[in-house]
């Protein structure tokens, strides 16, 4: 049985002091699920006092991004150890803004992945296609090679959760329809059998992203192999995230 993750990412949103206020409080209110997984990943600037409350509480940390070297003179770069030291359990690599806003290629990305799971965290790969590619027919051409690339010579994919994103959805208030992430999130699964094998592909958890929302949450998790969401805008909000959180599946 897949466990469910519900991502919250914070984008460029909450100074520390606003991060601190916000994550006492969600701690207070959050509810324990037996099958589910929360997580959120703030700015880096609010992980280290973020870590501290979340030390007593069941919700995970996660990093938006992070470099692939260890050390080094990478001026303004944060390296995985850095962020394993203080408790991060997740990473976001190639979010869609990375890639489209700050260049981030494959080969970039599966670097990334790489050195997440070989320093013992778990890597959020985000892949989607943007808005002409998707009315051109390209969706799973564009997935597929996202994907393959991505995951070059990575072995420890059980490490691996993938975040089917598509680009035209994210911070624009259009939804996917479940029907149409569905749709991806079963072929990225049969891509995943055939790079890997059957089983890995049963237990790989796949999220959606995409303006999420808490009126569109309980529609998304009744599909089969929509196994939790990665959320933006409505994760900023106590109300909504943890409406999100509560979602009826
Ligand atoms: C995201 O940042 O990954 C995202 C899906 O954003 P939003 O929910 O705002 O579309």
């Amino acid at each position: 049985m897949r466990r469910v993750i519900i991502a919250g990412n914070w984008k460029m949103y909450k100074t520390p002091t606003e991060s601190i206020n916000f994550v006492k409080e969600l701690v207070e209110k959050e509810k324990k699920y037996d099958n589910r997984d929360v997580l959120i990943c703030p700015p880096f600037t609010s992980l280290y006092p973020v870590s501290e409350i979340l030390r007593n509480s069941s919700i995970k940390l996660g990093a938006q991004n992070v470099f692939f070297e260890d050390v080094g003179p990478y001026t303004g770069e944060i390296s995985p150890f850095m962020l394993k030291d203080i408790g991060v359990e997740y990473v976001i690599c190639g979010h869609s803004e990375r890639r489209n806003i700050f260049g981030e290629t494959d080969e970039i990305i599966n670097k990334k992945v790489k050195r997440v799971v070989e320093t013992g965290m778990k890597a959020i790969l985000c892949v989607g296609e943007k808005l002409e590619q998707r009315e051109n027919g390209e969706t799973f051409k564009v997935v597929e090679n996202q994907i393959k690339k991505s995951l070059e010579k990575i072995d420890n994919i059980e490490n691996v959760v993938i975040a089917y994103e598509p680009v035209w959805a994210i911070g624009t208030g259009k939804t996917a329809l479940p029907e149409q992430a569905e749709e991806v999130h079963i072929f990225i699964r049969e891509l995943i059998s055939k790079i890997y094998n059957k089983d890995i592909a049963e237990n790989l958890i796949i999220i959606y992203g995409g303006s999420v929302k808490p009126e569109n949450i309980d529609q998304l998790m009744k599909e089969k192999d929509i196994d939790g969401v990665l959320v933006g805008g409505a994760c900023l909000q106590i109300d909504s995230f943890l409406r999100i959180i509560d979602y009826r599946g």
